[in-house]
Order: C-alpha cells, then sequence, then structure tokens
C-alpha cells in the first residue's frame, strides 16, 4: 500500500514535471594530473513551493516505484544536452555525466532513445557518460546486452558508488565499463586510515588494470585530494573541489579553480586550465 505522504509527493513530482519545477545543476570533475575540467555530473533538484526542498535520494525512489522514472530520466537529458550546447558556445567542451537508474535499462530500446536525443541535439555521443549503480534486484551482468549496445554507441559507462554496493571487480572485468566511482565513504577516512588508504589504492591499481579511469567521490578536504593524486587516481569530484552548481556559475567557477589548483598543488602554472576549444560537431 502507498503511504499518504507518498502520495502527496508523487502527485507534487508530477506537477513539477509538467510545469517544468525541476531543475538540473552540475558538479565539476576535474583531473587529478593537472587540474583541468574532466566532466560535469548532472544532478536533478526540486523545491516544491508547496513542500520545500526534496532531496533526490527521496523523489527518484519514489520515481523509480511509480512509474515517473522515464518522464524524468529524458526531461533531465534533454535538459542536460542543451546545457552542453550553452556551454560549447561559450569555450567550453567537457564531457557530461548523467545517472540513470538501472531500471531504465530493462529496456532495449533505451540505448537508441539516448542516442536519437544526443543526435537530435548535435551533441556527440563521446562527450556523454552515463553513471549506474547497482541495485540489490537488479544484477548488471543482467544488463549486459544494453550496456554493451550504449558502449557501441560512443557513450562512456560509469559503475557509481563503488566498493559499498554490489558490484564487484570481479563482475567489472565481464561488463563494458569505461569509468569506476570509489564511494566518498572510502574517500572520507583515507587520509586518517591505513585500512581506508590501502583499499582505495587496490581499488585504483586494480581498475586501471581492467583499462578504467577511476574517480573519487566525496572529496572534501585537500588532505584527501592529495592522498588520491598520490595513489594514482585520475579524478576527484566532491565539495573540496565544487559544489554542485547553477549552469551560470561553471565559468566563473572554472576561472577561480585555475588559481586555486596551482595554491593547492604548488606548481607554476604551466597553461591555461581552460583551453577554448571550437565545437567539432
Ligand atoms: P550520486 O550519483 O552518488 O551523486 C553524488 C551525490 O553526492 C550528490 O547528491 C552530490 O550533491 C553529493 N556530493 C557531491 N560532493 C559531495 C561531497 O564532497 N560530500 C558529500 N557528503 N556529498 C557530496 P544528490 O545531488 O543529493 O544526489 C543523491 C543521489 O540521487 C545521487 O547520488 C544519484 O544516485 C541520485 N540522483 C541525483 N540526480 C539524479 C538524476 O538526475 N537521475 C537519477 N536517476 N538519479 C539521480
Ligand atoms: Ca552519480
Ligand atoms: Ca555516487
Amino acid at each position: 500500500m502507498i503511504a499518504q505522504a507518498d502520495i502527496g509527493m508523487l502527485d507534487g513530482l508530477e506537477r513539477a514535471l509538467i510545469n517544468g519545477r525541476l531543475h538540473m545543476v552540475y558538479q565539476p570533475k576535474i583531473s587529478l594530473s593537472d587540474g583541468r575540467l574532466r566532466r560535469v555530473e548532472a544532478l536533478v533538484r526540486w523545491d516544491d513551493p508547496e513542500l520545500g526542498t526534496i532531496p533526490p535520494s527521496r523523489f527518484v525512489p519514489l520515481a523509480e516505484k511509480h512509474g515517473l522514472i522515464d518522464q524524468m530520466t529524458q526531461w533531465g537529458l534533454r535538459t542536460t544536452l542543451r546545457q552542453w550546447l550553452s556551454w560549447v558556445e561559450q569555450g567550453i567542451d567537457t564531457c557530461l555525466a548523467f545517472n540513470i537508474s538501472a531500471l531504465s535499462l530493462d529496456q532495449l530500446d533505451f540505448p537508441d532513445l539516448v542516442e536519437r536525443m544526443c543526435t537530435a541535439l548535435d551533441v556527440p555521443t563521446d562527450r556523454l557518460v552515463l553513471e549506474l549503480t547497482e541495485g540489490a534486484t537488479q544484477p548488471l551482468i543482467k544488463l549486459m546486452d544494453t550496456l554493451t549496445r550504449f558502449r557501441i554507441k560512443g557513450i562512456g559507462l560509469a559503475i557509481d558508488d563503488f566498493g559499498v554496493g554490489y558490484s564487484t571487480l570481479m563482475q567489472l572485468r565481464q561488463l563494458p565499463f569505461t569509468e569506476l566511482k570509489i564511494d566518498r565513504f572510502f574517500v572520507e577516512d583515507a587520509p586518517t586510515s591505513a585500512d581506508s588508504a590501502l583499499i582505495v589504492k587496490s581499488i585504483i591499481e586494480l581498475a586501471h588494470g581492467l583499462g578504467l579511469t577511476v574517480t573519487a567521490e566525496g572529496v572534501e578536504t585537500e588532505d584527501q585530494l592529495k592522498l588520491l593524486r598520490d595513489l594514482g587516481c585520475d579524478v576527484a569530484q566532491g565539495y573540496f573541489v565544487a559544489q554542485p552548481l547553477k549552469p551560470e556559475d561553471l565559468i566563473p567557477w572554472l576561472d577561480r579553480f585555475e588559481e586555486r589548483w596551482h595554491m593547492i598543488i604548488g606548481e607554476q602554472p604551466q597553461l591555461p586550465l581552460r583551453i577554448p576549444r571550437r565545437y567539432m560537431g
């Protein structure tokens, strides 16, 4: 039976989708070797005039359970692809990371739909990485066909929350992932706990052995960032680098981060972090 509070929220979410009350924010992911912007992760937000601010951890599972997730995913992806075009016009040609519910992967034609959306908006598919989390009821290995279709189309695949979920490195060997995101649980303790640091180091080494790019999530301190860099982690994401940003705040953040990066790492700037590139699409 559906709880009364859930009914109110579900109605509110349907209204929010219809009335355009959801919006996306974007969190930068930077390269730990040189501080450059590698991607931005799109995260959905819902500020409701009646219900207040509702976190995605609350309403995404509700949308999944009650059949609104496809509508939400398509709206979010379209919004994010349009935003990419706007950044390209401003000289920033970065990759996009977008969270996909494992439920959407049940549909074999989903990769075609995503490709059509990219084509319609003139966004090259290699600028898109989909972030997936393995759930208890939905082993990713069962979705091999769908995952392979994405890769054939040039779309990247990241395994999210690695280390706390159900995925193992053994499984990853069989799946066509391009990136592994270490959960922030391990990142948090790494500078103070030898065990956590060892786990992070081992995940990085094994993931590299499988040819995956490794991202650390939830980087909140300078110590964490420096340790991850020393351990050979490729990409960092977290509040220490940047909070999730409104689209118009990305370029001002990038301009400030360039100076900050050189102060953190203690190197003299060689090249500007932001090299404007022309859109070749
Ligand atoms: P996630 O994919 O693991 O996203 C990372 C979450 O960590 C985001 O929370 C982000 O704001 C937060 N975060 C980033 N840096 C830090 C940090 O340094 N410290 C801490 N403590 N947290 C940090 P958010 O935006 O509340 O999203 C929560 C989850 O909701 C996401 O986890 C993702 O699973 C889901 N989600 C968010 N947006 C979407 C979406 O558009 N579609 C789908 N299907 N799921 C989404
Ligand atoms: Ca994610
Ligand atoms: Ca995560």
